[in-house]
């Protein structure tokens, strides 16, 4: 179905993998409109060697300097607990195989997860968080799993080094007491100029919601909020950053609302420099 500007691997043949992909088609967490669970297809569509090749701009080669393999799609089930714990399962054993996990989601949800699967065996955690939105409600229309929540969970859980947010421009009064509570850090488009230059001592796990950009670089999300990061932005504040990332998801690709596959087209490239970093920090 595709290969990552050619760099895909067949998961049968390696084992040794050293960056594994993990779609996870999900999105009944979505509070406003479902699509999300279209993320991981529509990613592996538009990443076709025929039209991108496996270099990236930091000189990394996806094809030569590691083993890139496709897990393929989580296993979901209607219970969102049972989906939750197949994706920690999916996370648990790319881990366990030594890799890194590259996730396809979903709606945002899948991230509280998936970080309770690092959390268990990495601690503590550093979290880069690109986001419109700080996700950080205590629960949103009574549910605490929402993906409007996965970062208020994943701080509770207390294995959370540093938690820095990029991006934001929609909080809410209650979200900005609870980061300024827990010492959260937050770099919001209002105050953005340059964009921040960041350096993590601990591991780092990277989870981008496509809605830190802004609508006009990516208009297949499901929340457009305007006034957001152009591509470039994003890709500067993660080639500048010094640290070492070991997982990285991206989240809340909706493809029905993705006019020509701009959208998909941002998650590829993002996760061909982020992936690039992963192999050659
Ligand atoms: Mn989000
Ligand atoms: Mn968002």
């Amino acid at each position: 179905m595709t290969d990552f500007g050619g760099a895909l691997k067949p998961f049968k043949d390696h084992p040794g993998a050293d960056l594994v992909i993990v779609g996870i088609p999900f999105d009944t967490k979505s509070s406003y409109l479902r699509g999300a669970a279209g993320g991981p297809a529509a990613v592996r569509a538009v990443s076709t060697g025929r039209c991108y090749n496996p270099e990236t701009e930091l000189g990394a080669d996806l094809a030569r300097d590691g083993i890139l393999v496709d897990y393929g799609d989580v296993e979901l089930s209607e219970d969102p607990e049972t989906s939750f714990e197949a994706m920690r399962r999916a996370v648990r054993a790319v881990l366990a195989a030594g890799a890194k996990p590259i996730v396809l989601g979903g709606d945002h949800a899948v991230t509280y997860p998936v970080v309770q699967a690092f959390g268990e065996k990495i601690r503590p955690l550093d979290i880069l968080h690109f986001d419109a939105h700080p996700d950080l409600y205590d629960s949103l229309d009574g549910d605490r799993l929402s993906h409007a929540c996965p970062f208020r969970r994943v701080v509770e859980e207390g294995f959370v080094g540093r938690l820095v947010q990029v991006g934001l421009r929609a909080a809410t009064e209650a979200q900005r007491d609870f980061a300024r509570e827990h010492g959260l850090e937050w770099f919001e488009m209002k105050d953005f100029g340059e964009g921040p230059r960041l350096a993590f001592a601990n591991p780092l796990y990277v989870s981008f919601d496509l809605d830190c950009l802004d609508p006009a670089f990516a208009p297949g999300v499901s929340h457009r909020e305007p006034g957001g990061l152009t591509v470039r932005q994003a890709l500067s504040v993660l080639q500048n950053l010094e640290g070492r990332i070991v997982g990285l998801d991206v989240v809340e690709l909706n493809p029905v609302r993705d006019p020509a596959n701009i959208t998909a087209s941002a998650a590829f490239k993002i996760i061909k420099e982020v992936a690039g970093r992963m192999l050659r920090p």
